[in-house]
């Protein structure tokens, strides 16, 4: 029996809201100020959740956003705030 030739690699790579809806038990929600936006997408990339969505903007899916902050905190142009959710 030969060896296959097809190498395959085991990539960990989280779902889009791996850890379900979280919009009802979040604290605070990250804000997006699209005039400091300098569509870098390091938000995109880096978002744990993969609920930074890149159309012509970035935006966020609040449905499964966890709210922790992670792009708020890389965002090299400070344009992500976090704030308090209201009900
Ligand atoms: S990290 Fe900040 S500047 Fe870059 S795309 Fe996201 S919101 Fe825009
Ligand atoms: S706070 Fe930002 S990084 Fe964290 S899940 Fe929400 S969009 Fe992704």
């Amino acid at each position: 029996m030969g060896l296959s030739k097809e190498l395959v690699l085991p990539i960990s790579k989280p779902s889009r809201g791996a850890s379900g809806k979280t919009g009802t038990w979040r604290v605070f929600k990250p804000v997006i100020d699209l005039q400091k936006c300098v569509k870098c997408w390091q938000c995109w990339l880096l978002c744990p959740e993969e609920t930074i969505l890149a159309d012509d903007v970035p935006t966020v899916d609040y449905d499964y956003c966890k709210g922790c902050g992670v792009c708020a905190k890389i965002c090299p142009a400070k344009a992500i705030t976090m704030v308090e959710e209201r009900e």
